[in-house]
């Protein structure tokens, strides 16, 4: 029973969460949505300790579309960045704020970025193109990150301080036109830099909440030297380039790592 331990832990911290959040604020949503959420990432790891090759999206899938489609197209809330910044302002407790405090900002320090290697619906599609591992050079581009985090704060600060009507619909829209340009930029993107992952590492502005977070994280891959050979396979096979061999929480790209699990899976001496 050892083996779903980590998947019965997911759903009883997400659980929590649902149970926690419906009695507190009234809200049988809460109890629905993490409940869902929960659900949907420990059958993610519960097929992963199965061996069933696609266990990650899974999860990614059922995760990603239900916050796209359901939750973002037809309840209209606005779950991208400039979402919370909006419901933030607002000081309104809406879904998008509980989603970023629990996924992005408080969680990380629990399970690091398995939100962007179970959850993130942009990733969700960027993991179906042809480049699972780089195939070039990491850029030092990543400083593009501070500059669409400065966007989207910038953009919803100008709504409110010019007094704009109807921000509401104009949320929603930001969603729409804000999800499309997100996916055709990380497309390009994918395959201009050979790496499906390039939109994570160099553009996206919710790792300036998740890469400080996730480097406390409780839940991290360690390596036992006394069993690795250093064959440096762990190293060819991530997404993220990450030196899953350092054990220190300074290791070369640490706080990329999605857990996706590929390295652990691809280890000829079980030392992760
Ligand atoms: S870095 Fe951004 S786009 Fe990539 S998986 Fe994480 S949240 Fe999604
Ligand atoms: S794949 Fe395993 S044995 Fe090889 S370097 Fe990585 S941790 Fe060591
Ligand atoms: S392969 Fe390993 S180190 Fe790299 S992102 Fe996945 S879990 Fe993290």
């Amino acid at each position: 029973m050892k083996k779903y331990f980590l998947s019965f832990i997911m759903l009883v911290i997400f659980e929590t969460v649902a149970v926690t959040l419906w009695l507190t604020q009234n809200n049988t949503f809460y109890l629905f949505n993490f409940s869902y959420i929960g659900i949907s990432i420990s059958l993610g790891i519960f097929l992963y300790v199965k061996k069933y090759k696609y266990a990650r999206r899974v999860a990614q899938l059922l995760v990603g579309l239900y916050m796209l489609v359901y939750l973002g197209g037809i309840c209209g809330e606005n779950m991208q960045i400039e979402g919370f910044w909006y419901y933030l302002f607002t000081g309104v407790f809406e879904a998008a704020t509980i989603h970023y405090a629990v996924a992005k900002i408080f969680g990380p320090l629990l399970f690091g970025r398995g939100w962007c290697g179970y959850a993130c619906w942009t990733a969700m599609v960027l993991d179906f193109l042809p480049y699972k591992v780089p195939k070039t050079p990491r850029k030092k581009i990543g400083w593009i990150r501070y500059i669409t985090f400065a966007i989207s704060l910038i953009f919803v600060s100008a709504l409110f301080l010019a007094h704009i009507g109807n921000i509401e619909r104009i949320m929603f829209w930001a969603f729409i036109i804000g999800n499309v340009i997100y996916y055709v930029v990380g497309i390009i993107l994918a395959f201009v830099f050979k790496d499906n992952r390039a939109f994570c590492k160099y553009i996206c502005p919710i790792t300036i909440f998740l890469k400080p977070m996730s480097y406390f994280s409780l839940l991290r891959i360690k390596c036992d030297k006394s069993k690795c050979i250093s064959c440096g396979k762990c190293k060819n096979v991530c997404p993220m380039e990450v030196d899953v061999t350092d054990n220190s929480r300074k290791r070369k790209n640490g706080t990329e790592c999605i857990l996706c699990f590929e390295c652990v899976k691809n280890c000829p001496r079980d030392a992760l």
